[in-house]
């Protein structure tokens, strides 16, 4: 079989050029033609060699994840359902911003972290996606946007990047950081590290790391206490608050620009929505430089909780806005289409 080449890191495809034959400087021509003009026929990468061409066809692929459906929200939103080889799929969802977006790319196929708010959680683990197939997704929503050559940063259209797609991202640590430093490198896609945020449910032991690959983080917290917590997610049994406050402490005594943490807090009815839990929230980040995300619970069929009334979210608001605190009340996205925080899931698993 061949080998995919998306997904090596540079050093590898370096390796893997010079285990050829080939001069190391080969590698850079290479990647730009993949990275940075998203080319996936190597007959059609004029400059290299027409004897190289037909050597690396022999030997290897350059493989975007095949598309399989395309849906677009009246307000912008697009969401594709992506398939990989083996028919695995994922979904991936560009959101747009007044000029330009973020692409939100998924790290696993299912989640094993079972949150009870999460549709996705409800779809068992099935396999961690490899790093080639992180960045794939990135780089079919560029084919889907014609956005070839990378354009330079001003121009672009698709500029930053959440990792906040199906799958907890720190449970797939090595394949992210790696998809991640090709997503960076400025001879390719050229993302910049401060235009990328990782979302994660709390692993606490890994947190840390994400500063020193100097990208942002995005903490889901939902609850104040521990009591709350370990009702509505499984993670804070493993990892609970004080741990996971500690990890972020250090995350941010790591980084090497001041950069604020983003906590995520879905609102459910009757569980973590009273001003007594906003009081408890600004206590528990006390000593940490945060912004507040306050999302509204997505409902699915079948879900175990309601969404927060209209004015207990914005009482909530309130309170956290006149302690000094960003706290805006996130605009749902996407909705009509499904494509909204937390209710991606494989529409393979739908249909069955
Ligand atoms: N696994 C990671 C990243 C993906 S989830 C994480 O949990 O952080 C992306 C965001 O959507 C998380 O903040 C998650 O808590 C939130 N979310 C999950 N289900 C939701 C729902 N039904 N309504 C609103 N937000 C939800
Ligand atoms: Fe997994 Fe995140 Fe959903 Fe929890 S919220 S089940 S970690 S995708």
């Amino acid at each position: 079989m061949k080998k995919e080449l998306i997904g090596l890191s540079f050093d590898e495809l370096q390796k893997e050029l010079v285990s050829l034959g080939e001069k190391p400087f080969r590698a850079k021509q290479l990647w730009q033609w993949i990275y940075n003009k998203g080319e996936t026929d190597f007959f059609k990468m004029s400059s290299l060699a027409k004897t190289f061409q037909t050597r690396l066809n022999e030997l290897y692929t350059v493989t975007h994840p095949q598309i399989v459906t395309e849906q677009n929200s009246v307000d912008g939103t697009r969401k594709w359902l992506m398939s990989f080889q083996d028919q695995k799929q994922v979904e991936c969802v560009y959101i747009p911003e007044s000029d330009r977006g973020a692409v939100c790319i998924s790290t696993q196929v299912g989640c094993a972290q079972g949150c009870r708010f999460c549709h996705t959680g409800t779809q068992k683990l099935s396999r961690n996606l490899t790093a080639g197939e992180i960045v794939g997704q990135f780089m079919s929503a560029r084919d889907s946007y014609g956005e070839w050559p990378t354009p330079t940063d001003e121009t672009r259209y698709l500029s930053n990047i959440v990792v906040m797609g199906m799958g907890e991202p720190l449970y797939n640590f090595e394949n992210l950081k790696t998809a991640l430093k090709i997503l960076m490198n400025g001879d390719g896609i050229g993302i910049s590290k401060r235009r990328i945020t990782v979302s994660t449910a709390g692993r606490a032991d890994v947190i840390p790391e994400l500063a020193d690959l100097g990208v942002k983080l995005a903490v889901s917290l939902h609850a104040p206490t521990n009591e709350i917590r370990d009702q509505i997610m499984p993670i804070n049994h493993k990892f609970p608050l004080e741990v996971l406050m500690t990890a972020c402490r250090e995350y941010q005594k790591r980084c090497e620009r001041r950069s604020f943490i983003t906590m995520e807090y879905v609102l459910l009815k009757g569980i973590n929505d009273s001003p007594k839990h906003a009081e408890q929230l600004m206590h528990l980040v006390d000593g940490l430089e945060v912004k507040f995300n306050l999302i509204p619970f997505h409902y699915w069929e079948g879900a175990p909780f309601e969404p927060a009334s209209n004015n207990a979210i914005h009482q909530f608001a309130k309170i956290l806005e006149s302690n000094y605190f960003a706290a805006p009340i996130r605009k749902s996205r996407g909705e009509d289409i499904m494509a909204a925080c937390g209710q991606l899931k494989s529409q393979f698993i739908k249909n069955k």
